[in-house]
Protein backbone atom coordinates (compact mmCIF):
# COMPACT_ATOMS: atom_id res chain seq x y z
CA UNK A 1 0.00 0.00 0.00
CA UNK A 2 1.16 3.32 -0.93
CA UNK A 3 1.97 5.95 2.08
CA UNK A 4 -0.98 8.17 2.72
CA UNK A 5 0.70 11.47 3.14
CA UNK A 6 3.47 11.95 0.54
CA UNK A 7 4.78 14.71 1.08
CA UNK A 8 5.49 16.41 4.87
CA UNK A 9 7.81 19.35 4.72
CA UNK A 10 9.50 19.70 7.95
CA UNK A 11 10.25 22.98 9.35
CA UNK A 12 13.51 22.51 9.25
CA UNK A 13 13.82 21.31 5.46
CA UNK A 14 13.18 24.65 3.40
CA UNK A 15 11.11 24.12 0.06
CA UNK A 16 12.51 23.38 -3.31
CA UNK A 17 10.74 24.16 -6.86
CA UNK A 18 12.77 26.58 -7.57
CA UNK A 19 11.21 29.32 -4.93
CA UNK A 20 14.15 31.84 -4.50
CA UNK A 21 14.96 34.19 -2.00
CA UNK A 22 13.20 37.17 -3.65
CA UNK A 23 10.42 34.60 -3.75
CA UNK A 24 10.18 34.28 0.04
CA UNK A 25 10.63 38.22 0.24
CA UNK A 26 7.58 38.33 -2.60
CA UNK A 27 5.50 35.71 0.13
CA UNK A 28 6.17 38.12 3.28
CA UNK A 29 5.85 41.54 1.11
CA UNK A 30 2.38 39.81 -0.17
CA UNK A 31 1.41 38.72 3.45
CA UNK A 32 1.99 41.94 5.63
CA UNK A 33 0.00 43.72 2.12
CA UNK A 34 -2.57 41.64 2.42
CA UNK A 35 -3.75 41.24 5.60
CA UNK A 36 -2.89 44.90 7.36
CA UNK A 37 -2.80 46.84 3.33
CA UNK A 38 -5.39 47.73 1.03
CA UNK A 39 -7.56 49.39 2.89
CA UNK A 40 -10.26 51.26 0.86
CA UNK A 41 -12.89 53.42 2.51
CA UNK A 42 -14.96 53.73 -0.69
CA UNK A 43 -15.70 51.91 -4.07
CA UNK A 44 -14.30 55.08 -5.85
CA UNK A 45 -10.71 54.23 -4.33
CA UNK A 46 -11.00 51.24 -4.78
CA UNK A 47 -11.55 51.75 -8.47
CA UNK A 48 -8.55 54.62 -8.59
CA UNK A 49 -6.32 51.59 -7.12
CA UNK A 50 -7.51 49.05 -9.73
CA UNK A 51 -7.13 52.01 -12.69
CA UNK A 52 -3.13 52.10 -11.50
CA UNK A 53 -2.23 48.58 -11.52
CA UNK A 54 -3.98 48.48 -14.79
CA UNK A 55 -2.25 50.76 -16.63
CA UNK A 56 0.99 49.57 -14.93
CA UNK A 57 -0.24 45.85 -16.04
CA UNK A 58 -0.86 47.20 -19.61
CA UNK A 59 2.09 48.62 -19.74
CA UNK A 60 4.94 45.79 -18.46
CA UNK A 61 3.15 43.01 -18.99
CA UNK A 62 0.54 42.82 -21.88
CA UNK A 63 3.62 43.66 -24.73
CA UNK A 64 5.38 41.01 -23.67
CA UNK A 65 2.55 38.30 -24.86
CA UNK A 66 1.93 38.36 -28.46
CA UNK A 67 -1.82 38.40 -28.67
CA UNK A 68 -1.71 41.60 -27.01
CA UNK A 69 0.85 43.32 -28.37
CA UNK A 70 -1.45 44.48 -31.49
CA UNK A 71 -4.21 45.19 -29.02
CA UNK A 72 -5.47 48.21 -27.21
CA UNK A 73 -4.41 48.86 -23.93
CA UNK A 74 -8.30 50.44 -22.71
CA UNK A 75 -9.31 47.91 -21.02
CA UNK A 76 -12.90 48.07 -22.01
CA UNK A 77 -12.65 47.26 -25.32
CA UNK A 78 -10.25 44.36 -25.15
CA UNK A 79 -11.83 41.04 -26.23
CA UNK A 80 -13.99 38.95 -24.15
CA UNK A 81 -12.58 35.59 -24.06
CA UNK A 82 -13.24 32.53 -22.54
CA UNK A 83 -12.21 28.52 -22.77
CA UNK A 84 -11.79 27.66 -26.39
CA UNK A 85 -9.85 30.71 -26.99
CA UNK A 86 -7.48 29.95 -24.47
CA UNK A 87 -6.55 27.13 -25.70
CA UNK A 88 -6.35 28.42 -29.68
CA UNK A 89 -3.93 30.85 -28.82
CA UNK A 90 -2.21 29.14 -25.98
CA UNK A 91 1.38 30.58 -26.68
CA UNK A 92 0.00 34.00 -27.30
CA UNK A 93 -1.23 34.34 -23.98
CA UNK A 94 1.51 33.49 -22.20
CA UNK A 95 4.87 35.94 -21.96
CA UNK A 96 7.08 33.03 -22.08
CA UNK A 97 4.98 31.36 -25.47
CA UNK A 98 4.70 28.00 -23.51
CA UNK A 99 2.79 26.20 -26.57
CA UNK A 100 -0.04 24.68 -25.38
CA UNK A 101 1.03 20.70 -26.08
CA UNK A 102 4.38 21.13 -23.95
CA UNK A 103 2.64 22.45 -21.28
CA UNK A 104 -0.04 19.54 -21.54
CA UNK A 105 2.83 16.95 -22.34
CA UNK A 106 4.76 18.22 -19.14
CA UNK A 107 1.56 18.23 -16.65
CA UNK A 108 0.31 14.86 -18.15
CA UNK A 109 3.84 13.43 -17.29
CA UNK A 110 3.65 14.86 -13.48
CA UNK A 111 0.34 13.69 -13.50
CA UNK A 112 0.74 10.03 -14.31
CA UNK A 113 3.81 9.77 -12.24
CA UNK A 114 2.51 11.71 -9.41
CA UNK A 115 5.64 13.69 -9.03
CA UNK A 116 4.94 17.55 -9.37
CA UNK A 117 7.84 18.81 -9.58
CA UNK A 118 8.72 19.20 -12.99
CA UNK A 119 8.59 22.69 -14.09
CA UNK A 120 9.00 24.13 -17.86
CA UNK A 121 12.55 26.62 -17.88
CA UNK A 122 12.86 25.83 -13.82
CA UNK A 123 10.57 28.01 -12.38
CA UNK A 124 6.99 27.46 -14.11
CA UNK A 125 4.46 24.89 -12.95
CA UNK A 126 2.05 23.48 -14.78
CA UNK A 127 -1.69 22.47 -14.20
CA UNK A 128 -4.41 20.76 -15.48
CA UNK A 129 -7.59 21.22 -16.01
CA UNK A 130 -10.59 19.36 -18.06
CA UNK A 131 -12.82 20.98 -20.24
CA UNK A 132 -16.20 20.57 -21.99
CA UNK A 133 -16.12 17.17 -24.17
CA UNK A 134 -12.76 15.96 -23.12
CA UNK A 135 -10.90 18.71 -24.01
CA UNK A 136 -7.89 19.37 -21.61
CA UNK A 137 -6.98 23.38 -20.83
CA UNK A 138 -3.32 23.47 -19.03
CA UNK A 139 -2.51 26.77 -17.00
CA UNK A 140 0.84 28.09 -16.62
CA UNK A 141 2.05 29.64 -13.00
CA UNK A 142 5.62 31.37 -12.17
CA UNK A 143 6.95 31.33 -8.91
CA UNK A 144 6.76 34.38 -8.34
CA UNK A 145 3.21 34.26 -8.64
CA UNK A 146 2.81 31.13 -6.41
CA UNK A 147 4.77 32.98 -3.88
CA UNK A 148 2.13 36.49 -4.45
CA UNK A 149 -0.94 33.87 -4.17
CA UNK A 150 0.66 31.61 -0.93
CA UNK A 151 0.94 35.12 0.38
CA UNK A 152 -2.32 36.29 0.11
CA UNK A 153 -4.06 33.09 0.75
CA UNK A 154 -2.03 32.84 3.98
CA UNK A 155 -3.28 36.67 4.83
CA UNK A 156 -6.67 36.69 4.15
CA UNK A 157 -7.40 33.02 5.77
CA UNK A 158 -5.49 33.23 8.92
CA UNK A 159 -7.33 33.49 12.27
CA UNK A 160 -5.63 35.95 14.70
CA UNK A 161 -5.20 33.13 17.26
CA UNK A 162 -3.43 31.25 13.96
CA UNK A 163 -1.82 34.43 13.27
CA UNK A 164 -0.22 35.29 16.42
CA UNK A 165 1.27 31.70 16.92
CA UNK A 166 2.64 31.88 13.35
CA UNK A 167 4.43 35.11 14.53
CA UNK A 168 5.36 33.19 17.89
CA UNK A 169 9.11 32.20 17.23
CA UNK A 170 9.32 29.19 20.08
CA UNK A 171 5.89 28.47 19.31
CA UNK A 172 5.12 25.21 17.40
CA UNK A 173 4.83 26.02 13.66
CA UNK A 174 1.18 25.89 12.23
CA UNK A 175 0.62 22.38 11.23
CA UNK A 176 -2.12 22.63 7.97
CA UNK A 177 -3.56 19.69 6.47
CA UNK A 178 -3.85 20.49 2.27
CA UNK A 179 -6.50 17.76 0.83
CA UNK A 180 -5.99 17.75 -3.26
CA UNK A 181 -6.26 15.98 -5.98
CA UNK A 182 -3.01 16.78 -7.47
CA UNK A 183 -0.05 17.94 -5.92
CA UNK A 184 1.95 20.25 -7.24
CA UNK A 185 4.35 23.33 -6.94
CA UNK A 186 1.88 25.65 -6.37
CA UNK A 187 1.05 24.25 -2.64
CA UNK A 188 4.40 23.62 -1.45
CA UNK A 189 5.35 26.92 -2.20
CA UNK A 190 3.04 27.70 1.39
CA UNK A 191 5.18 25.98 3.74
CA UNK A 192 8.01 27.65 5.39
CA UNK A 193 10.32 27.77 9.11
CA UNK A 194 6.53 28.80 10.65
CA UNK A 195 4.30 26.32 8.72
CA UNK A 196 4.18 22.93 8.54
CA UNK A 197 2.68 21.59 5.29
CA UNK A 198 0.89 18.07 4.92
CA UNK A 199 -0.29 17.18 1.78
CA UNK A 200 -3.26 14.42 1.53
CA UNK A 201 -3.97 12.67 -2.00
CA UNK A 202 -7.52 12.74 -2.62
CA UNK A 203 -7.62 10.08 -4.86
CA UNK A 204 -6.54 7.59 -1.57
CA UNK A 205 -9.43 6.69 0.20
CA UNK A 206 -10.46 8.97 2.97
CA UNK A 207 -10.05 6.41 5.63
CA UNK A 208 -6.55 6.23 5.34
CA UNK A 209 -6.20 9.90 6.02
CA UNK A 210 -8.50 9.85 9.18
CA UNK A 211 -5.69 7.84 11.09
CA UNK A 212 -2.93 9.99 9.53
CA UNK A 213 -5.02 13.01 10.66
CA UNK A 214 -5.52 11.88 14.24
CA UNK A 215 -1.47 11.36 14.48
CA UNK A 216 -0.75 15.01 13.07
CA UNK A 217 -3.30 16.98 14.90
CA UNK A 218 -3.24 19.85 11.91
CA UNK A 219 -4.33 23.13 13.72
CA UNK A 220 -5.74 23.88 10.12
CA UNK A 221 -7.22 21.58 7.21
CA UNK A 222 -8.02 23.16 4.25
CA UNK A 223 -10.33 20.26 1.67
CA UNK A 224 -12.85 20.65 -0.74
CA UNK A 225 -16.05 20.80 0.51
CA UNK A 226 -17.09 17.17 0.21
CA UNK A 227 -14.10 15.42 1.57
CA UNK A 228 -14.33 18.05 5.00
CA UNK A 229 -17.72 16.96 5.06
CA UNK A 230 -16.79 13.13 5.35
CA UNK A 231 -14.33 14.19 7.68
CA UNK A 232 -16.88 15.72 9.89
CA UNK A 233 -19.38 12.71 9.48
CA UNK A 234 -16.45 10.72 10.51
CA UNK A 235 -15.71 12.86 13.92
CA UNK A 236 -19.26 12.77 14.71
CA UNK A 237 -18.89 8.76 14.70
CA UNK A 238 -15.63 9.34 17.10
CA UNK A 239 -13.50 7.69 14.43
CA UNK A 240 -11.32 11.11 13.65
CA UNK A 241 -10.58 13.26 16.37
CA UNK A 242 -9.00 16.54 15.66
CA UNK A 243 -9.67 19.41 16.97
CA UNK A 244 -8.41 22.14 14.28
CA UNK A 245 -9.28 25.79 15.00
CA UNK A 246 -9.69 26.66 11.41
CA UNK A 247 -11.41 24.89 8.45
CA UNK A 248 -11.02 25.73 4.89
CA UNK A 249 -13.42 24.97 1.68
CA UNK A 250 -11.76 25.37 -1.20
CA UNK A 251 -12.29 24.30 -4.76
CA UNK A 252 -16.30 23.01 -4.64
CA UNK A 253 -19.25 25.08 -3.93
CA UNK A 254 -19.82 25.07 0.27
CA UNK A 255 -23.10 24.58 1.39
CA UNK A 256 -24.73 26.34 4.19
CA UNK A 257 -25.88 23.01 5.63
CA UNK A 258 -22.63 21.36 5.44
CA UNK A 259 -20.73 24.54 6.52
CA UNK A 260 -23.23 24.00 10.15
CA UNK A 261 -22.62 20.33 10.41
CA UNK A 262 -19.25 21.05 10.34
CA UNK A 263 -19.25 24.01 12.99
CA UNK A 264 -21.11 22.07 14.69
CA UNK A 265 -18.69 18.97 15.42
CA UNK A 266 -15.71 21.04 15.25
CA UNK A 267 -16.34 24.55 16.84
CA UNK A 268 -14.42 26.10 14.08
CA UNK A 269 -15.38 28.39 11.56
CA UNK A 270 -15.30 27.74 8.33
CA UNK A 271 -13.75 29.35 5.73
CA UNK A 272 -14.22 29.61 2.05
CA UNK A 273 -11.24 30.22 -0.97
CA UNK A 274 -12.93 30.21 -4.19
CA UNK A 275 -10.28 30.02 -6.33
CA UNK A 276 -10.30 28.50 -10.33
CA UNK A 277 -6.77 27.50 -11.92
CA UNK A 278 -6.80 30.84 -12.80
CA UNK A 279 -6.50 32.06 -9.81
CA UNK A 280 -7.28 33.33 -6.39
CA UNK A 281 -10.76 34.82 -6.69
CA UNK A 282 -12.41 35.27 -3.31
CA UNK A 283 -11.53 34.64 0.52
CA UNK A 284 -14.39 34.46 3.27
CA UNK A 285 -13.54 37.74 5.48
CA UNK A 286 -13.90 37.63 9.47
CA UNK A 287 -17.33 38.02 9.36
CA UNK A 288 -17.89 35.00 7.07
CA UNK A 289 -18.91 37.09 4.25
CA UNK A 290 -17.17 35.99 0.76
CA UNK A 291 -15.76 38.67 -0.64
CA UNK A 292 -13.67 39.25 -3.78
CA UNK A 293 -9.86 39.66 -4.10
CA UNK A 294 -10.81 43.31 -5.85
CA UNK A 295 -7.01 44.66 -5.23
CA UNK A 296 -5.99 42.41 -7.51
CA UNK A 297 -8.71 40.83 -9.83
CA UNK A 298 -10.77 43.28 -11.65
CA UNK A 299 -14.39 41.71 -11.74
CA UNK A 300 -17.19 42.39 -14.25
CA UNK A 301 -20.54 40.98 -13.95
CA UNK A 302 -22.54 39.59 -16.76
CA UNK A 303 -25.55 39.66 -15.06
CA UNK A 304 -28.18 36.30 -15.61
CA UNK A 305 -31.49 38.25 -14.46
CA UNK A 306 -32.92 41.14 -14.42
CA UNK A 307 -32.74 41.70 -11.07
CA UNK A 308 -28.96 41.83 -11.21
CA UNK A 309 -28.98 39.15 -8.16
CA UNK A 310 -26.62 36.62 -9.83
CA UNK A 311 -23.89 37.05 -12.62
CA UNK A 312 -20.68 35.07 -14.58
CA UNK A 313 -17.72 36.91 -13.37
CA UNK A 314 -15.27 38.39 -16.72
CA UNK A 315 -11.99 38.46 -14.85
CA UNK A 316 -9.17 40.29 -15.34
CA UNK A 317 -5.99 38.88 -12.80
CA UNK A 318 -3.27 42.14 -12.62
CA UNK A 319 -1.32 39.70 -10.43
CA UNK A 320 -0.65 37.24 -13.35
CA UNK A 321 2.76 37.74 -15.58
CA UNK A 322 3.36 34.35 -16.93
CA UNK A 323 0.05 33.48 -18.23
CA UNK A 324 -2.42 36.59 -18.76
CA UNK A 325 -6.20 36.30 -17.62
CA UNK A 326 -7.59 39.33 -18.99
CA UNK A 327 -11.44 40.02 -19.78
CA UNK A 328 -11.75 36.04 -18.96
CA UNK A 329 -15.34 34.96 -18.74
CA UNK A 330 -16.47 32.01 -16.08
CA UNK A 331 -18.90 29.78 -16.58
CA UNK A 332 -19.17 29.88 -12.23
CA UNK A 333 -23.00 31.87 -11.04
CA UNK A 334 -22.03 34.06 -8.30
CA UNK A 335 -24.87 35.56 -6.02
CA UNK A 336 -24.37 39.33 -5.40
CA UNK A 337 -24.81 39.59 -1.08
CA UNK A 338 -27.90 41.51 -0.84
CA UNK A 339 -29.16 43.91 2.28
CA UNK A 340 -26.48 46.28 4.75
CA UNK A 341 -22.74 46.11 3.89
CA UNK A 342 -20.72 43.43 5.57
CA UNK A 343 -19.77 44.51 9.01
CA UNK A 344 -15.56 44.63 8.38
CA UNK A 345 -15.77 47.35 6.56
CA UNK A 346 -14.54 45.90 3.57
CA UNK A 347 -16.08 47.86 -0.08
CA UNK A 348 -14.86 44.55 -2.08
CA UNK A 349 -17.78 43.14 -3.74
CA UNK A 350 -19.40 40.35 -1.51
CA UNK A 351 -21.09 37.29 -2.64
CA UNK A 352 -23.79 35.57 -0.74
CA UNK A 353 -22.30 32.24 -2.64
CA UNK A 354 -20.80 30.30 -5.50
CA UNK A 355 -23.83 28.79 -7.20
CA UNK A 356 -22.20 26.27 -9.18
CA UNK A 357 -21.32 26.11 -12.57
CA UNK A 358 -23.45 27.23 -15.83
CA UNK A 359 -24.40 23.33 -16.34
CA UNK A 360 -25.71 23.27 -13.16
CA UNK A 361 -28.50 25.54 -13.60
CA UNK A 362 -30.99 23.69 -14.98
CA UNK A 363 -34.19 24.96 -17.10
CA UNK A 364 -37.98 23.40 -16.50
CA UNK A 365 -40.47 24.04 -19.08
CA UNK A 366 -43.46 26.94 -18.55
CA UNK A 367 -46.65 26.11 -17.99
CA UNK A 368 -47.74 29.43 -20.05
CA UNK A 369 -45.91 27.53 -22.91
CA UNK A 370 -43.45 30.55 -22.90
CA UNK A 371 -39.66 30.24 -22.87
CA UNK A 372 -38.27 27.98 -20.06
CA UNK A 373 -37.53 28.77 -16.37
CA UNK A 374 -34.44 28.59 -15.34
CA UNK A 375 -33.87 27.34 -11.82
CA UNK A 376 -30.41 28.19 -10.00
CA UNK A 377 -28.43 25.78 -7.74
CA UNK A 378 -29.28 27.22 -5.16
CA UNK A 379 -32.77 27.61 -5.21
CA UNK A 380 -32.94 23.74 -6.34
CA UNK A 381 -30.15 22.57 -3.05
CA UNK A 382 -32.69 24.85 -0.76
CA UNK A 383 -35.66 22.72 -2.17
CA UNK A 384 -33.95 19.35 -1.77
CA UNK A 385 -32.27 20.19 1.77
CA UNK A 386 -36.80 20.61 2.72
CA UNK A 387 -36.89 16.98 2.46
CA UNK A 388 -33.50 16.28 3.87
CA UNK A 389 -34.64 14.64 6.85
CA UNK A 390 -35.29 11.67 4.76
CA UNK A 391 -31.97 10.92 3.28
CA UNK A 392 -28.61 11.40 3.40
CA UNK A 393 -27.25 13.03 0.35
CA UNK A 394 -28.43 13.43 -3.09
CA UNK A 395 -28.03 14.03 -6.08
CA UNK A 396 -29.92 15.21 -9.46
CA UNK A 397 -29.67 14.64 -12.73
CA UNK A 398 -31.78 16.60 -15.52
CA UNK A 399 -31.69 15.28 -18.92
CA UNK A 400 -32.19 18.16 -21.45
CA UNK A 401 -32.15 18.18 -25.59
CA UNK A 402 -29.57 21.32 -25.47
CA UNK A 403 -29.88 22.21 -29.54
CA UNK A 404 -34.20 22.74 -29.01
CA UNK A 405 -34.14 26.12 -31.23
CA UNK A 406 -36.69 28.16 -29.36
CA UNK A 407 -35.33 27.48 -25.97
CA UNK A 408 -38.15 25.23 -25.84
CA UNK A 409 -37.53 22.69 -22.87
CA UNK A 410 -39.24 18.89 -23.65
CA UNK A 411 -40.51 17.84 -20.14
CA UNK A 412 -37.25 16.34 -19.90
CA UNK A 413 -36.79 13.24 -17.67
CA UNK A 414 -34.67 13.65 -14.05
CA UNK A 415 -33.41 11.06 -12.45
CA UNK A 416 -32.92 11.70 -8.58
CA UNK A 417 -30.48 9.32 -6.55
CA UNK A 418 -30.95 9.40 -2.79
CA UNK A 419 -27.97 7.70 0.06
CA UNK A 420 -30.19 6.09 2.86
CA UNK A 421 -33.39 7.41 2.08
CA UNK A 422 -35.93 6.81 4.04
CA UNK A 423 -39.66 5.19 3.13
CA UNK A 424 -41.19 8.92 2.69
CA UNK A 425 -38.18 9.95 0.92
CA UNK A 426 -39.37 9.83 -2.32
CA UNK A 427 -42.65 11.40 -2.07
CA UNK A 428 -41.07 14.15 0.03
CA UNK A 429 -38.87 15.08 -2.62
CA UNK A 430 -41.38 15.23 -5.50
CA UNK A 431 -44.10 17.60 -2.99
CA UNK A 432 -41.15 19.75 -2.30
CA UNK A 433 -40.01 20.00 -6.23
CA UNK A 434 -43.62 20.46 -7.22
CA UNK A 435 -44.52 23.21 -4.58
CA UNK A 436 -41.24 24.90 -6.23
CA UNK A 437 -42.56 23.87 -9.34
CA UNK A 438 -45.81 25.77 -8.85
CA UNK A 439 -44.01 28.84 -7.04
CA UNK A 440 -42.06 30.03 -10.37
CA UNK A 441 -44.87 28.90 -12.87
CA UNK A 442 -43.03 25.77 -14.33
CA UNK A 443 -44.26 22.28 -14.90
CA UNK A 444 -42.44 19.76 -12.62
CA UNK A 445 -39.73 17.34 -14.11
CA UNK A 446 -40.68 14.05 -14.45
CA UNK A 447 -38.56 11.90 -11.49
CA UNK A 448 -36.87 8.51 -11.97
CA UNK A 449 -35.37 7.79 -8.51
CA UNK A 450 -32.38 5.35 -9.09
CA UNK A 451 -29.95 3.70 -6.82
CA UNK A 452 -27.47 5.91 -5.24
CA UNK A 453 -23.77 5.81 -6.98
CA UNK A 454 -20.77 5.96 -4.64
CA UNK A 455 -18.59 8.77 -6.10
CA UNK A 456 -14.75 7.76 -7.26
CA UNK A 457 -12.33 9.23 -4.96
CA UNK A 458 -10.76 12.59 -5.78
CA UNK A 459 -13.60 13.25 -8.10
CA UNK A 460 -15.65 16.58 -7.63
CA UNK A 461 -18.41 16.94 -5.57
CA UNK A 462 -21.25 17.47 -8.25
CA UNK A 463 -25.18 17.21 -6.44
CA UNK A 464 -26.67 18.80 -9.78
CA UNK A 465 -25.86 18.04 -13.37
CA UNK A 466 -27.36 18.28 -16.87
CA UNK A 467 -27.29 15.40 -19.20
CA UNK A 468 -27.32 15.64 -22.67
CA UNK A 469 -28.52 12.99 -24.57
CA UNK A 470 -25.85 11.51 -27.39
CA UNK A 471 -27.68 11.04 -30.40
CA UNK A 472 -27.67 7.04 -31.45
CA UNK A 473 -25.87 6.22 -28.49
CA UNK A 474 -26.92 4.53 -25.41
CA UNK A 475 -26.51 6.62 -22.15
CA UNK A 476 -25.36 10.42 -21.37
CA UNK A 477 -22.28 11.89 -20.45
CA UNK A 478 -22.20 15.07 -18.20
CA UNK A 479 -21.84 18.96 -20.10
CA UNK A 480 -19.37 21.06 -18.52
CA UNK A 481 -16.16 21.56 -17.10
CA UNK A 482 -13.85 20.38 -14.00
CA UNK A 483 -10.93 22.51 -12.41
CA UNK A 484 -8.18 20.84 -11.67
ZN1 LIG B 1 -16.70 41.27 5.13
Amino acid sequence: MRQTHNTVVSPQKAPSAGRSWSDSAMLVITFVRSRWGYRFRTRQQLKRFQDRRWRRFARTSMPRANYYVELTHHHGSLPIISKPDVRRNFAGMNTRSVTLEHALEVARTAERNRDFSPTIGNDLTVGLSSGTSGTQGAFLVSSREQALWAGTILARVLSSDSLRRLLTPWAEPVRISFFLRANSNLYESVASRRVSFEFCDLLEPIDAHIEALNRSRPNIIVAPASVLKRLADAQGEGRLRVRPNQVVSVAEVLEPADAELMFGVWGAPVSQVYQATEGLLAVTCSQGTLHMCEERVIVEPEWLDPERTRFHPVITDLQRTTQLIVRYRLDDVLRVREGEPCPCGSVALALAGVEGRADEVVQWPSTSGGSAVTVFPDVLRRTMSLAGRHFDDWRYEQETAEQTPSQEVQSASTVIRLLNADRAAEDAVQAELTNLANTLLAQPPRLIFAPWVEPQPGAKLRRITRLQPVSGEAGASPVGEHTA
